[in-house]
C-alpha cells in the first residue's frame, strides 16, 4: 500500500490523535470536575497527582512544577547550586539541561557520551571532574537510564549532588529502580510529546529528601511556605490543576503505554536489524529503556538523505540534535570539542514511534528505508 505524501495521510514522527480519542470522555469529565470545584491552582489534582507519581515511582516526595525546565533550575537552586560552581552534564540533550545550569549562574562542563547509548559516559565524566564541581546531571536520553551505577559512585567518590534529568525517560527502570530515584533529584517534564504529557506544559521534581521537597515546594511558590511571608527568591512554577486532572486520567496506563513502546521497537529491530549502513538503537542489560524516541544511526554521511526519502514518502522523522549543546551559539566561545556527540549529531535520525504503533505501519516504514539505502 503507497501512502502518498498529503497531510491527511502522512506517518508523523509523534500521533496523539488515537489516544486523545480514546480518552476524550475520562479527559472532558475531568476538565469539567476542574470548572465545576473552582480551585485552578494547588487544588486537589495537584496533591493527588503528587502523591500517585510518588508511589508510582516509590519515591518519597514529588512536588508538581510549571515544565520539566523549571524542576531542574529548582532543583539546582534547593542544591545550593549558584555562582561559579561547574556542573557536568552531556552536551548530547536538549538545550534545557545546560540553560538550567547557566540559569542559576553556574558553570555548565560538558562530558563527551558513549556512542551505542548516546549517554554520558563516565570515563569522560570523570575527567571532566575538577575542585570547583557541585553536580553532576545525567540525561536518560530517548528513554534509556544512563550508567547510573557507575556515575553514582563517581559521584559520591567526589562528593557531588546528582540530578537526573528523567524528562524523557518516565516509567524506565534502572536496576529495578525508576529513572529519576536514583540520584538526589530527579526532574521530569510533562510536555505533550514525552511519554506522559499533559496538555500544555508540566513538570515534576522528585526527591526522597525532605530538606529538599521543602525547599522545592518554596521555590515553586514566591520562595514562600505561608502566602504573604516569602523568605527566598523563589519563582511562580505551580503546574495548573488542569493539567494535573489530565495528567491523573493519563497515568494509569504508562506502564502499558510504555511497554507498546517496547513492542514497537522490537518490531523495528526485527525490520531494520540487518540493514547495511544503519545501527539500530542498542538496549543495555542494566535498563529497561522506555523509547521516548527510536533513534537509529545512518552511516556513510547518508542520513539527510534517507530523511528527505522518507518525507518524499509521506514519513516524518525527527533529528535529535542537529547540533551539539556546546556548539549551540551561546556555548559556541567555550570551544569544547566532544567528537562522539558531534559524529552522532550528523548520523542521528528519530523515527515514528509512540504506544499507538500499527505493525503495517512500521513494515512501510521499514521497506521505505531498505529501498532509500540501496
Ligand atoms: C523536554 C526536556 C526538557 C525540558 O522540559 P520542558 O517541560 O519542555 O521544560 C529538559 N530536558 C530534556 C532532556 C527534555 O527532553
Amino acid at each position: 500500500m503507497e501512502q502518498p505524501s498529503t497531510f491527511s495521510n502522512r506517518i508523523p514522527v509523534l500521533d496523539l490523535s488515537r489516544e486523545i480519542r480514546e480518552l476524550k470522555p475520562q479527559l472532558m469529565q475531568a476538565a469539567q470536575d476542574v470548572l465545576d470545584g473552582g480551585a485552578f491552582i494547588m487544588g486537589d489534582n495537584v496533591r493527588q497527582l503528587e502523591r500517585e507519581i510518588a508511589g508510582y515511582l516509590g519515591v518519597n516526595y514529588a512536588v508538581a512544577l510549571n515544565s520539566g525546565t523549571d524542576a531542574l533550575v529548582i532543583a539546582l537552586l534547593a542544591a545550593g547550586i549558584g555562582e561559579g560552581d561547574e556542573v557536568i552534564t552531556t552536551p548530547f540533550t536538549f538545550f534545557a539541561t545546560a540553560e538550567a545550569i547557566s540559569r542559576v549562574n553556574a558553570v555548565p562542563v560538558f562530558a563527551d557520551v558513549e556512542p551505542d547509548t548516546f549517554n554520558l559516559n563516565p570515563d569522560r565524566l570523570k575527567e571532566a571532574i575538577t575542585p570547583r564541581t557541585k553536580a553532576i546531571i545525567p540525561v536518560h536520553l530517548f528513554g534509556q537510564p544512563a550508567d547510573m551505577d557507575r556515575l553514582m559512585e563517581l559521584a559520591q567518590a567526589h562528593g557531588l549532588h546528582v540530578i537526573e534529568d528523567a524528562a524523557q525517560a518516565f516509567g524506565a527502570d534502572h536496576q529495578g529502580r525508576k529513572a529519576g530515584t536514583i540520584g538526589d533529584i530527579g526532574c521530569f517534564s510533562f510536555f505533550p510529546s514525552k511519554n506522559l504529557g499533559a496538555f500544555g506544559d508540566g513538570g515534576m521534581l522528585v526527591t526522597n529528601s525532605g530538606d529538599i521537597a521543602e525547599q522545592a515546594t518554596m521555590l515553586r511558590a514566591h520562595g514562600s511556605k505561608k502566602k504573604y511571608y516569602n523568605e527566598l527568591i523563589g519563582l511562580n512554577s505551580r503546574l495548573d490543576e488542569i493539567q494535573a486532572a489530565f495528567l491523573r486520567v493519563k497515568l494509569p496506563y504508562i506502564e502499558k503505554w510504555n511497554e507498546d513502546r517496547r513492542q514497537a521497537a522490537r518490531v523495528y529491530r526485527e525490520l531494520l536489524g540487518q540493514v547495511s549502513g544503519l545501527k539500530c538503537p542498542v538496549e543495555t542489560e542494566r535498563a529497561r529503556h522506555v523509547f521516548h524516541q527510536y533513534t537509529v544511526r545512518v552511516m556513510d554521511g547518508r542520513r539527510d538523505e534517507l530523511k528527505s526519502a522518507l518525507d518524499q514518502a509521506g514519513i516524518g522523522t525527527a533529528v535529535y540534535y542537529p547540533l551539539p549543546v556546546h556548539k549551540l551559539p551561546v556555548y559556541e566561545a567555550m570551544q569544547a570539542h566532544m567528537p562522539v556527540a558531534e559524529q552522532l549529531s550528523g548520523e542521528v535520525l528519530s523515527l515514528p514511534i509512540g504506544p499507538h504503533m500499527e505493525a503495517e505501519t512500521q513494515a512501510y516504514i521499514a521497506r521505505k528505508i531498505v529501498e532509500a539505502l540501496r
